[in-house]
């Protein structure tokens, strides 16, 4: 009997740690998809350099359907200057994402052009795009294995000193001083549980470790707990500075000091402003905010 069942159960404990492997690693890569179609040109350049205060972001008449029916972006044109923090805002389905997959060079516009410091991302390095803007995503996947080589899934080469400002940044250092094993200690599934704040942080020492002169955060849905969120808010107010922040913003009460928010609908901007200015006008906006601060 052991002859027959070791060799199985072998195979299917294998089986289900190789199912949850390639689970996570889609998880983690969904925004990173490798796409045939998304190439580098041959005459890519690399970017200018780094200047510190962010990068400049310009999209011009930008236009992406998914398929005939599909919404998509429609003419979507605004800038942000180097530093900025732009937030997307609008309901279900009213492109949000799409935006941030076009910053982040997954898809192409179909027309208009998108900049980075006046290069066209078309005509970038894909690697130096993806050093210069790094995104944090909704939820953060965790893989089994150590809260370092976590951190630095995006970057493996990166050094441990490396490894570790990120973390501080993210202010997760006195965390991982707490644990057992530091650095060390196994996270995920088969170790250490984190919190979806801890989770979180991870996401946000990921995006650093690339130094990334451009920040996109893809705001959770639902918020942590209240000191939680508070406390995550204001370490991303820290890593934005000295970047250029896209966000996806579900919360209006985390971007009322957004340089610029875009409200779309339906894959078009409806409405353009900072908060107050948005409130004033007494629009889309406006009711937006009256709903969630009416329920808050
Ligand atoms: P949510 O807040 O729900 O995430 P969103 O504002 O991010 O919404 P998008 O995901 O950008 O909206 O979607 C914009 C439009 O494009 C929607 O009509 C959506 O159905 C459509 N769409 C998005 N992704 C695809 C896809 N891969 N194929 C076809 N249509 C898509």
């Amino acid at each position: 009997l052991i002859g027959i069942y070791g060799p199985l159960n072998m195979l299917g404990f294998n089986y289900r740690e190789i199912r949850q492997a390639f689970i996570d690693m889609e998880q983690m890569v969904q925004l990173r998809a490798v796409r045939p179609d998304i190439v580098d040109a041959p005459d890519a350049r690399d970017l200018p350099p780094a200047t510190g205060h962010g990068a400049e972001i310009v999209f011009k008449d930008v236009e992406y359907r998914h398929d005939a029916r599909s919404t998509g972006l429609i003419d979507v044109s605004f800038r942000a200057a180097p530093g900025d923090t732009v937030a997307l805002v609008g309901p279900s389905g009213a492109g949000k994402t799409t935006a941030v997959r076009l910053a982040l060079r997954l898809i192409d516009p179909q027309s208009g052009a998108i900049t980075i410091d006046g290069a066209d991302l078309r005509q970038v390095k894909q690697a130096a795009l993806r050093r210069a803007i790094a995104l944090v995503p909704q939820d953060v996947a965790l893989f089994n294995d150590t809260i370092g080589a976590n951190i630095a899934f995006a970057r493996p080469e990166a050094t441990a000193q490396e490894i570790r400002a990120a973390a501080e940044a993210a202010e997760l250092g006195p965390f991982i001083d707490s644990l057992p094993g530091g650095m060390a200690t196994l996270v995920g599934e088969r170790g250490l549980k984190l919190s979806g704040g801890e989770r979180q942080r991870v996401g946000i020492a990921r995006a650093l470790l690339a130094d990334p002169r451009v920040l996109v955060l893809d705001e959770a849905t639902s918020a942590l707990d209240g000191p939680t969120e508070a406390a995550i808010q204001e370490t991303l107010r820290k890593a934005r500075a000295g970047r250029t922040t896209l966000v996806i913003a579900h919360r209006l009460s985390t971007i009322v000091d957004a340089d610029l928010i875009l409200v779309l609908r339906r894959g078009r901007i409806v409405e353009q402003g900072r908060h107050d200015e948005l409130l004033e006008k007494g629009g889309e906006y406006a009711a937006l905010w009256r709903r969630q601060t009416r329920t808050a």
